[in-house]
């Protein structure tokens, strides 16, 4: 019995941020025509990492499957939590740089 990850196309909105949690085997694709995304039988490793990652709960294992917990888990924070922390840093050097700016008018 197959344990790949499954699309729900009913709810699959085409957005693929779960793409970028298979950021690893590749197993998931956009069908630009239906607007939706596929997974590839022979690239889905059954790790879960698209599970956790889709917002409209569009995609998961199927109920039988044991997921690979460690590799689900690894994958999920190399491929999010880096982007965020990237977000944090330019917001902060952002404001500093505001900050400067408006420090430098006031004392002229
Ligand atoms: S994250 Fe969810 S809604 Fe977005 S493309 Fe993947 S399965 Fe579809
Ligand atoms: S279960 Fe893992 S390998 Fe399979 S499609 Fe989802 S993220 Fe990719």
């Amino acid at each position: 019995m197959t344990s790949i990850a499954i699309v729900n196309h009913e709810r699959c909105v085409g957005c693929e941020l779960c793409t970028r949690a298979c950021g690893v085997t590749h197993a998931i694709s956009l069908n630009l025509d239906k607007n939706w995304v596929e997974i590839s039988e022979d690239l889905c490793w059954s790790c879960g990492a698209c599970e956790k990652m889709c917002p409209f709960s569009a995609i998961a294992l199927p109920f039988w499957a044991e997921p690979n917990k460690e590799l689900r888990d690894t994958i999920y924070a190399q491929t999010r939590k880096p982007k965020k922390a990237r977000v944090a840093v330019q917001n902060f050097e952002q404001e500093e740089d505001e900050e400067d700016v408006m420090a430098g008018s006031r004392s002229h």
